[in-house]
This record gives C-alpha cells, sequence and structure tokens, in this order.
C-alpha cells in the first residue's frame, strides 16, 4: 500500500473544501484521472467537497471543445462535483471558469499593487533565459531586471510583484516538513503576461481563496509551485494557507511522466475503444500504486483506498 491516509489524518483538515483543476488544453488523460482519484478519493473518505474549476488563464492555450470533453469525460467516469454543477459550467459563465472572471483577479492584482510590490516588465523567456544562469535551479530565476527601470503598465508588458527573501516552510500532508525560499526559486513572480493572461500561480491562488479551498490535492510535480503560494496567499490577505498534499505522479514504463500527447493513455480513446468507466478508474489507481493489480473500480467506491 503506498499510500496511507489513515497516518496522515491528523494534518488534514476535517470535511476539507478541496478541488479538481483542470485547464482544457488538452484532453483528459491516465495523469488526471490519477489526481481525480486522490481528490475525490480523499474527500470521499474525510466527509469533503469537491469544487471542479476550469483553469483557462491561458487564453491562447485554452479550448472550449477540449473543455467540453473534459466535462463529457468527468461526467461518463462519474466524478462530479459537490460545488458548482457540471450544468452550470455547460450553459455559459460560471465562478467556477477562470477566463469568466476578469474582474476578481483585477481586484487581487490591486490588493498586491497598493503597497507598490507589482511592477511591469517587457522580457521575453529569451530574454530571461539569457540572463539567467543558475544551473542547480531547474526552472530560470528571474533577475529582476525590470524592478527598477519604471515601465509601463500598458499593453505589451507583464506584470511582476516582487519578492521578498526569505523561506516558506509548511507541512506537505503526505510529503512532512518542507522548505522553500520563493525569492532564489522563482524571483519576483510574474502575475500576467505580456499577452494579458493571468498566470497560473496567481489565478490559483485567487482562486483557491475565493472557493474556500482548504486542501489541495495535486501531484508532485507541483511541489515546487507550494511556496511561493503561500507567499502569495498572504499577500492577499488570508493568513492561513490551505493544506498541501502531494501525491505520485503516474509514470510510463520508461520513467516518463505522462502527458497529454500521450495518445494511448487518453480516457477518450480508452472509452472507444471499449474500455468501461470502472476499468479506467481501476487502471489510474493501479498505475499511481493505490492497488497492487488493476481491478475495476466505480467512482462510488474511489474513498475505500484511503478509508482504511
Ligand atoms: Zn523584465
Amino acid at each position: 500500500m503506498a499510500f496511507d491516509l489513515a497516518s496522515l489524518r491528523h494534518r488534514l483538515p476535517s470535511s476539507p473544501v478541496t478541488r479538481f483543476a483542470p485547464s482544457p488544453t488538452g484532453y483528459l488523460h491516465l495523469g488526471h484521472v490519477a489526481n481525480a482519484i486522490f481528490v475525490w478519493g480523499i474527500a470521499r473518505a474525510l466527509g469533503g467537497r469537491v469544487v471542479l474549476r476550469i483553469e483557462d488563464h491561458d487564453r491562447g492555450r485554452s479550448r472550449p471543445d477540449y473543455e467540453r470533453a473534459i466535462l463529457d469525460d468527468l461526467e461518463w467516469l462519474g466524478l462530479l462535483p459537490d460545488i458548482g454543477t457540471m450544468e452550470e459550467l455547460r450553459v455559459g459563465a460560471s465562478k467556477f471558469r477562470q477566463s469568466d472572471n476578469g474582474p476578481v483577479y483585477d481586484k487581487a492584482l490591486a490588493v498586491l499593487s497598493r503597497n507598490g510590490r507589482t511592477y511591469a516588465c517587457d522580457c521575453s523567456r529569451k530574454d530571461i533565459a539569457a540572463e539567467g544562469g543558475d544551473p542547480f535551479n531547474e526552472e530560470t530565476r528571474y533577475s529582476g531586471r525590470c524592478r527598477e527601470r519604471g515601465l509601463g503598465p500598458g499593453p505589451g508588458y507583464g506584470l511582476r510583484l516582487l519578492i521578498e527573501p526569505g523561506a516558506e516552510t509548511f507541512l506537505d500532508a503526505n510529503l512532512g516538513a518542507t522548505s522553500q525560499e520563493p525569492e532564489l526559486q522563482c524571483g519576483d513572480l510574474l502575475l500576467r503576461d505580456r499577452l494579458e493572461n493571468w498566470t497560473y500561480q496567481f489565478a490559483v491562488v485567487v482562486d483557491d481563496i475565493r472557493h474556500g479551498v482548504d486542501l489541495v490535492i495535486r501531484g508532485e510535480d507541483l511541489l515546487a509551485s507550494t511556496g511561493r503560494q503561500i507567499r502569495l496567499t498572504r499577500l492577499l490577505g488570508r493568513e492561513r494557507p490551505p493544506v498541501f498534499l502531494h501525491h505520485p505522479l503516474i509514470r510510463r514504463p520508461d520513467g516518463a511522466k505522462l502527458s497529454k500527447s500521450s495518445g494511448d493513455t487518453g480516457v477518450a480513446e480508452l472509452r472507444r475503444a471499449g474500455a468501461s468507466a470502472s476499468t479506467v478508474l481501476g487502471r489510474a489507481a493501479w498505475l499511481t500504486g493505490l492497488i497492487d493489480q488493476p481491478a475495476d473500480v466505480p467512482a462510488d467506491r474511489v474513498g475505500t483506498f484511503f478509508e482504511r
């Protein structure tokens, strides 16, 4: 048993509000399904509730047909939100879709800008890569090049948040005590890019606050983002950040992470090939180590992985 919720329970809120938050930049694949099993399963085991949020902050890459396909696949799997409804997302604007909520992010940005903590930046990815030379830093840290340049704001400029030095220490429910220094990892955080898309880091923190999320359940690949999101949460006025639980990812036999381009693992493909929803859920549970061998798992049983 790779995952023992009983031993982590004291670190988790009781009756948590958690979320499943796909980006409609591709179709649902087994990696998403694995995350969904953790999200719905842990929520069920703890008497919690799930928010379904469409993270389409990147307007250039998000597509309505991907969103419809994601909703269809989730409904087929039997994974429905407890807060908000599928129907609401299908018929029109919703507070659970980022692109419908521009004013919410404007307001949050105003809070951060109030004390002169934000500034305009015209650096391209290329500029930043050319400046950042730390080979031990997995992501390219922003040097603060535009801090004192007094640019914009205006069209064609991104907006950054000044990140002060200092560690963010948190107790990851699964991985234990963790400490990260956002200023050393990423430097001043991009809130809105040059094409006026809100960034993932910013939008997700604003959303977790407004949706009342107190438990974030996601894959280990997002662990590095946690310290900066906790910092941002506090700067936006929420003293108690959510509890974070980072779970193992599904890996292909060659060790590579699953991606949206992995056609053989798409939920729609598996569906078309005749797999049942229980089979798809069971396969994802098996690939992430929740069960020792593939077995059919109906959606109303995903809580049992975490109830022992
Ligand atoms: Zn810059």
